[in-house]
């Protein structure tokens, strides 16, 4: 894996400097400079599953009765129990084994609960379909880097549903060459190399990420995806359209077009401040 990470071109190009700064750096998702993807991409080259198995700790369980606190913001932020996204279950697994390995699959307990328990309602409406997530964060929250955001345990991106030439239900493509499938670069109309958004499976999901946040006594808070989809979005799934006042309506210093990122909100007494310095 190293020598062919050694190997791997680098595609430069600019990246949009516009975005909203109504949230200060919770918009910000990615730190998007090339040399930032390019380390992030190093880092994941670097290291062997196995010895990243021998040097992974476990988050420290809670002791019962304790309950998972989530600290401060995505911007700045921890976690205090977090519980780490199956890799892969029945119908989803992570966008990359090594995520799971360096241990950047973790949520808040409830948040888990959400997203496991939006995948479990989808199975019957796509039976053929293994979903895939993306990045989240860490176990005890912090810095995921590059990501800007992530911090406190509420945020999960989730790698867009695609449909192949044959029609088939499909996922985008991972790789070093991509940078983990976040450089993968869909047009206006969500379309890449034979490959598609499947804009219906996107509503759904967003529509059962509802619904669980709601038994799970949690909700959504933000969804993050480039504007160049909202309409084909609400043509898709007209239902959505009670969520677009959470919709970023500015496109973000990255823009979301193979992933969208969506942050939830917990109950008051599940979150604590926390002093940040920049
Ligand atoms: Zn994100």
């Amino acid at each position: 894996m190293g020598s062919r990470c050694r190997k791997q071109k680098r595609q430069l190009h600019r990246l949009p400097q516009s975005g909203s700064h109504d949230r200060g750096l919770g918009e910000l998702d990615l730190d998007i400079s090339e040399v930032l993807f390019d380390n992030y991409t190093r880092m994941y080259c670097r290291w062997s599953i196995l010895l990243l198995l021998l040097l992974h700790v476990a988050a420290p369980a809670l002791a019962a009765g304790d309950v998972a606190i989530a600290f401060g913001g995505g911007g700045c932020g921890k976690l205090d129990g977090g519980e780490a996204l199956p890799c892969r279950a029945a119908n989803f697994e992570t966008f990359a084994d090594t995520a799971c390995v360096l241990g950047r699959n973790y949520l808040h307990p409830l948040i888990v609960k959400t997203v496991v328990g939006a995948y479990a309602t989808l199975a019957k409406d796509f039976p053929h379909r293994t979903w895939q997530y993306g990045e989240t964060g860490k176990a005890e929250g912090g810095p995921l880097w590059p990501h800007k955001t992530h911090q406190n345990g509420l945020a999960a991106d989730f790698f867009v549903p695609v449909i192949n030439k044959k029609g088939e239900p499909d996922q985008v493509p991972i790789s070093v060459f991509n940078k983990f499938g976040y450089d993968v670069e869909f047009d206006k109309r969500g379309r890449v190399d034979g490959l598609r958004i499947d804009f219906g499976a996107v509503g759904a999901h967003l529509l059962a990420l509802e619904v669980s946040a709601k038994s799970n006594g949690v909700r959504i808070d933000r969804i993050i995806i480039t504007p160049d989809f909202h309409a084909a979005l609400l043509r898709e799934v007209p239902a959505i359209e009670h969520l677009l006042p959470l919709f970023m309506k500015k496109e973000a210093w990255v823009r979301h077009d193979e992933h969208y990122h969506v942050d939830f909100e917990l109950p008051s007494n599940l979150r604590r401040p926390l002093a940040c310095q920049r």
